[in-house]
């Protein structure tokens, strides 16, 4: 299990021109502009994990961005989905 970043939709201010984590991730085609949905999104299996986007996210302001845990799989687990997951298995 490891962390990665994702971006809380309806906080990022991207729509009013931040571009803030875009041009600090070091990792390319990692954060990138979502430009149907106007928000930076996190393509999540080239994040490396080093909250540099939510410090500068968060230096803004805007607090946009939370660190995820990962699952060796690559599926985020939020604690809804992970309970959900758990629900169905046990459900048989
Ligand atoms: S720094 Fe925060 S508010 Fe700005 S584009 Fe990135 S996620 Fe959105
Ligand atoms: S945690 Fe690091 S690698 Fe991942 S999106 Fe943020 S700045 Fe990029």
């Amino acid at each position: 299990m490891y962390n990665v970043a994702q971006v809380i939709d309806e906080k990022c201010v991207a729509k009013k021109g931040c571009r803030l984590c875009i041009m600090y991730c070091p990792e390319a085609n990692c954060l990138d502009l979502n430009s149907s949905k106007m928000v930076a999104e996190v393509t999540i299996d080239r994040c490396k994990g080093c909250e540099l986007c939510v410090v500068v996210c968060n230096a803004a302001k805007h607090e946009a961005i939370e660190m995820q845990a990962v699952s060796a799989t690559g599926q985020l687990m939020t604690h809804k989905s992970e309970s959900a997951a758990l629900g169905q298995a046990y459900q048989g």
